[in-house]
């Protein structure tokens, strides 16, 4: 929020909020849908007779998605100008932030589907540039680095501050993709990859952090040099889920099930409302996570962000609804 009006030139955080559908179980448990998506901008918790209800109820956002918006919608409105920006060498990130079955996954997944669609359509539209794009992909859980790319990913990898390139992840494997179906390929692997870790430890994608990173590279063909070159990473985040970022939900029985804080997930918060409050805000701790450390060159400065905030419809969710709408709404 700048003063004299010409805060959409200067937006680089882009926040939405989608709403997902109950599912069979909330159905069949008589739960029921307590928020409302009232226009593109506005939800609104649908409260009961009597109930008392804590202020605010209305949240507004760049967009609100409703249950019946498909991912296509939420990427066209949501994500797309903010992603296409790496075609132009600016660096952009795009998040899933929300509890744990909210829709991040879900979200995320279809989002990347339609921006590498639109990246290679871009590139046949575009035969003027010689395109270069490669991908890597990781995992941050517990604070350590696991390489999604490598099926011998058992291994933590370090961070490395290199003076040119800034923070580096040591020996994480980047695939050239040769084309579309390639690039798909590549982040099938990735998604499989944090799924073999699900199954032997049963909430891993509950506390993990999933980045998928395309580096986008073009040059012109009559004169590849440097001057008419761009590069920037496009980042697609799968966060843990949002419970972790609670302090008061490690407390008691959570905290007895030994599920700690999640650092990366703290500190990503805190990154991300500096970030909005501008020039204010004063130091940045991007150095004190992983997560936030590995992004910091597509998270403020030149770079855009997108932050899609995923949320279950149902009433016995509303607490975590709301801590994740305080966010976005921080976020902004
Ligand atoms: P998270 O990654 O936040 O834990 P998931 O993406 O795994 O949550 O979603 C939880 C479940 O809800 C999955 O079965 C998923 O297919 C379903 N789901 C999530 N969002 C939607 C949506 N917008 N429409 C239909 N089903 C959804
Ligand atoms: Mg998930």
């Amino acid at each position: 929020t700048t003063p004299g009006g010409n805060r959409a030139r200067e937006e680089k955080i882009v926040v939405t909020v989608r709403l997902r559908p109950l599912n069979k179980r909330e159905q069949s448990s008589k739960d029921h849908m307590s928020w409302e998506c009232i226009d593109e901008h506005t939800i609104v918790y649908k409260s009961n007779p009597n109930e008392r209800v804590p202020q605010p109820t209305s949240f507004t956002f760049d967009k609100v998605f409703g249950p019946q918006c498909s991912t296509e919608i939420v990427y066209e409105d949501g994500v797309k100008t903010v992603a296409l920006s790496a075609l132009m060498g600016i660096n952009a990130t795009i998040f899933a932030y929300g509890q744990t079955s909210s829709g991040k996954t879900y979200t995320m997944r279809g989002i990347t589907e339609k921006a590498v669609n639109d990246i290679y359509s871009h590139i046949m539209n575009t035969p003027e540039r010689d395109f270069k794009i490669k991908i890597s992909g990781l995992e941050i859980y517990n604070e350590n680095v696991k390489d999604l790319l490598n099926s011998d990913s058992g291994r933590t990898l370090k961070l490395l501050d290199d003076p040119e390139k800034g923070t580096v992840v040591e020996k994480l494997v980047e695939e050239t993709a040769n084309d579309d179906q390639h690039l798909r390929h590549l982040i099938q692997i990735c998604d499989a990859q944090r799924q073999v870790g699900e199954t032997a430890l049963n909430d891993t994608s509950s506390r993990s952090h999933q980045i998928i990173r395309l580096t986008i590279e073009s040059t012109l063909r009559e004169s590849p040099d440097c001057v008419r070159s761009y590069i920037a990473s496009l980042n697609f985040v799968d966060l843990a889920g949002s419970e972790r970022a609670s302090q008061t939900n490690a407390e008691g029985a959570r905290l007895r099930e030994g599920c700690h804080i999640n650092l990366s997930l703290m500190t990503l918060t805190t990154v991300i409302r500096k970030l909005s409050m501008g020039k204010r805000s004063g130091h940045v701790p991007y150095r004190d996570s992983k997560l936030t450390r590995i992004l910091q060159h597509s998270l403020g400065g030149n770079a855009r962000t997108a932050i899609i905030c995923t949320l279950s419809p149902a009433s016995s969710h509303v607490d975590q609804s709301r801590n994740t709408l305080f966010f976005a709404t921080r976020a902004k």
